[in-house]
């Protein structure tokens, strides 16, 4: 086989996978929003057939034959081709590294631990759960040991979502940030100001909601021509593949900031996945970065344009005709005021941009506590509780809104929440760049104009796919890897200016 025709032959097989992964993400997408309760054996099945089908692709011996056709050829360092074998050689070494025998076992165990969480959350006992933490983490820990690491077992598991990244890097990342977050928060606990939180658990009728999330989902350029926006119970958003992202919310009628920033979250991603390049569908090329980056792009249009003032002074208006009845009385100042209100609180999924990130900290330092064996699972709700009070200075009253409110442990999905706060940490740094780069984008948001900012993000975010990696993407962008500075500075602006510090 020459090298052309090796190329040409895994690009087909690459392809054909992420075509009928699709099929899968039709389905999953389907399921979690308009399948009958009854479906849902049935949908277990086809999905099963659809993810063990997709894994016998990805890992067909002849992928392994064009690789190695592929593996001394002359591909210049960084062209398209390059990076494709790059990448794809990449997940089929992890991919075959994986026993099948393990593979199973953690989707077995993963399944029925859901479930087991879900009751003992709802029960408030842990101890019904933790023989499935233990099984997990042990499972986890040879999937580590299959794949290999240099310095931290933990490395492997995150290399799965954010390729590239290290723990030993975050651990630095993460320390530098809580070092400045702690502080910032109990100064913002003794601040006298208060926001009126009280004005956004008014009657917010759901058809409303729904049509002003849409009229700000569309300004800052989710195209709703090859997208959609559903209800579900845990929002999502699913990029189907070219032409169709799948966004998803829930409505609260007595409580505004959940789908309003849930969608302007969903659509962020969903900007994204609609600016990839269609024609490098299912290939590297043309894939999100990393689950970091992708975060990135739902964090900086949720929190850095849309609770920023700018973005209000176009759209408070807007809710003011919407809502009526729930802000006639209600001046700008004391909306904006209350829809970045901060406080320490127990839940992750409610907490505000400034003491978010302390509640990611916390759980990847038990994380990896729990991989390297320092911290058994049946010590997790103590470590638990003692640190959350060093952080935030609060205990949690029980472990249902302490350790067990997550579904991530459950899921084997060990290594995935530093996405989050990577996210946090590229949007700020990215936003930063994209200011210095294109004068007076806060007057544009003033006006209702979000193009400039988002074909910015096209070219410099969404069209490289996965050329390079996430830290590299933004020191091209920005000029500097990941740091922690760019997010501090912001959110000390921000709530410095609230809170009057
Ligand atoms: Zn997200």
């Amino acid at each position: 086989m020459t090298s052309e025709a090796a190329y040409a032959e895994l690009i087909r097989r690459t392809k054909e996978a992420a075509v009928l992964s699709s099929c899968g993400a039709v389905l999953g997408w389907d399921e979690r929003t308009y399948m009958p309760h009854n479906g849902s054996e049935f949908r277990g099945e086809q999905m099963a057939l659809l993810a063990r089908m997709s894994h016998e692709m990805t890992t067909d011996p002849k992928v392994g034959e064009c690789l190695g056709v592929l593996g001394d050829s002359s591909l210049a360092k960084d062209s398209p081709e390059a990076v494709n074998v790059r990448e794809i050689r990449r997940a089929y070494d992890r991919a075959v590294k994986l026993p099948k025998e393990l593979v199973e076992e953690i989707a077995r165990v993963s399944t029925r631990a859901q479930q087991v969480w879900q009751e003992a959350r709802s029960k408030n006992d842990f101890p019904a759960f933790q023989p499935w933490l233990e099984k997990l983490v042990t499972l986890k820990r040879r999937e580590a040991d299959a794949v290999g690491f240099k310095d931290h077992p933990y490395d492997a598991l995150l290399d799965e979502y954010e390729p590239g990244a290290t723990s030993a890097e975050v651990r630095k990342v993460f320390a530098s940030l809580s070092a400045e977050l702690v502080p910032l928060i109990a100064a913002i606990g003794q601040s006298k100001r208060r926001a009126k939180r009280e004005i956004l658990e008014r009657d917010y009728p759901v058809d409303a909601q729904q049509a002003f999330a849409k009229e700000a989902a569309t300004a800052i350029g989710f195209d709703f021509q090859a997208g959609r926006l559903d209800v579900t119970t845990h929002p999502f958003c699913s990029g189907i593949g070219p032409g169709d992202c799948r966004i998803t919310t829930r409505y609260n009628p007595r409580f505004f900031n959940e789908a309003f920033f849930g969608v302007l979250h969903e659509a962020g991603h969903g900007i994204y996945e609609q600016g990839l390049l269609p024609e490098h569908f299912g290939t590297p090329l043309g894939s999100f970065c990393s689950l970091g980056i992708h975060e990135s792009q739902s964090r900086l249009w949720e929190n850095q344009v849309g609770r920023g003032r700018a973005f209000w002074e176009y759209f408070y208006p807007k809710a003011r005709q919407a809502f009526p009845a729930a802000l006639r009385d209600v001046p700008l100042d004391d909306f904006y005021f209350a829809i970045n209100e901060a406080r320490p609180s127990l839940i992750r999924v409610e907490a505000d941009e400034a003491t978010y990130n302390l509640h990611i900290i916390l759980r990847f330092e038990m994380e990896l506590a729990l991989l390297s064996g320092d911290l058994k699972p049946a010590d997790v709700p103590g470590a638990w509780n003692e640190r959350f009070q060093k952080m935030f200075g609060l205990t949690p009253p029980d472990d249902r809104q302490g350790c067990l409110q997550d579904i991530h442990w459950s899921m084997g999905g060990l290594g995935y929440f530093p996405t989050y706060t990577l996210g946090n940490l590229y949007a700020a740094q990215l936003m930063d760049a994209s200011k210095s780069q294109l004068q007076g984008l806060e007057t544009d948001f003033a006006r209702g104009e979000f193009g400039r900012l988002k074909s910015w993000l096209n070219e410099k975010v969404h069209k490289p796919g996965r050329s390079c990696r996430s830290d590299e993407l933004c020191r091209r962008i920005t000029g500097e890897g990941l740091r922690h500075e760019p997010l501090v500075a912001y959110l000390r602006n921000k709530f410095g200016a609230l809170y009057d510090l």
